[in-house]
């Protein structure tokens, strides 16, 4: 749990704000004290409207988080974000962001909100704050240490220990897409390398080669149906999605030796083989002694990023 200031009072609220590429929503954290489970409420969602570029991006971010501030029936701690892009650890200024989002790179996200707000602000990675949350509220709760994962358009990642988010030296641990994979040899990612993880195993990458091999832009969620039905390459591609995942999946078991391993995202419905692949790419990877450890799914949905990016600011003060 959160590690609330010694003159915390209580209910103790904070503004938590999720930005994704296609919508950004703000909800209040309540906390009614220091051990209570929190309780998300006044939730709010904006578009994102990420191609008007970052500057309109993080104007919305300030509004909508000065405007949850304002409606709080007592005054927040401060405000949390999880956001889509790498973050920067010291600053929270946005380092790095996708073409997804032109211009969000660069944007000086957690100073933004506190010279806006006149609160603290702390900022992590989505996949990041969505693994705080699981890890302290959800399928993770207990465990010492997780490694999350998140399949959806890329592949994303973040890895808990002793209960607290692991950022690395710039904030960038835990970006698991761009692992080297067997699997995905030639293949370019989205990041400009090939071979990475993320070119078999995200949403994009599945529909990316069922492209290449068919000609015909389907979904991933069409892809794995057809797939269910046997058809190839549809099946192939899917199965190969999954079994590269359980490959790394080992061998970050192999680094970090995990209590469990949570997944989220949308690929995670991509049907019961591309689980069957996944556990076997595990398993061919790890020594028998750890083939139990629990790959599970993600408990809080759109919940866990708010409630990690809140503890993440109440952990900072
Ligand atoms: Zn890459």
């Amino acid at each position: 749990m959160a590690t609330f200031p010694a003159n915390c009072e209580f209910p103790a609220r904070v503004v938590a704000i999720d930005v994704g590429g296609t919508k950004i929503t703000g909800s209040i954290v309540r906390y009614d004290s220091a051990e209570a489970e929190p309780v998300v409420e006044d939730s709010r969602t904006v578009a994102t409207e990420a191609m008007k570029g970052g500057a309109s991006v993080l104007d919305k971010i300030c509004s909508l988080a000065c405007n949850l501030a304002a409606c709080a029936p007592s005054s927040p701690l401060g405000i949390g974000v999880g956001t889509a892009g790498r973050v920067d650890a010291k600053s929270g200024d946005i380092a790095y962001a996708n073409d997804l989002m032109p211009g969000w790179g660069g944007q000086p996200l957690a100073s933004a909100l506190h010279e806006r707000s006149g609160l603290p602000a702390a900022v992590l990675n989505d996949v990041q704050a969505y693994a705080v949350g699981e890890a302290r509220w959800g399928a993770g709760r207990g465990a010492d240490t997780c490694i999350m994962i998140a399949a959806g358009t890329g592949v994303g990642g973040a890895v808990i220990a002793h209960g607290r988010i692991v950022r690395g030296k710039h904030g960038f641990a835990g970006e698991v897409g761009h692992m080297a994979s067997s699997v995905a040899t030639g293949i370019p990612c989205a990041c400009g390398g090939s071979g990475h993880l993320e070119g078999v195993a995200a949403g994009s990458g599945i529909e990316a080669r069922f492209f290449e091999a068919t000609e015909e832009h389907l979904s991933g969620a069409e892809i794995s149906a057809l797939a269910a039905k046997g058809e190839q390459p549809a099946r192939r591609i899917i199965k190969e999605a999954g079994f590269a995942l359980g490959q790394a999946i080992a061998g970050l078991t192999n680094i970090l030796d995990p209590d469990i391993v949570i997944l989220s995202g949308s690929v995670v419905k991509a049907g019961a083989e591309w689980r069957a692949e996944l556990q076997r790419g595990f398993d061919s990877q790890i020594p028998a002694i750890q083939r139990d450890l629990p790959i599970v799914d993600a408990e809080l949905g759109g919940a866990a990023p708010l409630i990690g990016a809140a503890e993440n600011l109440i952990d900072s003060l």
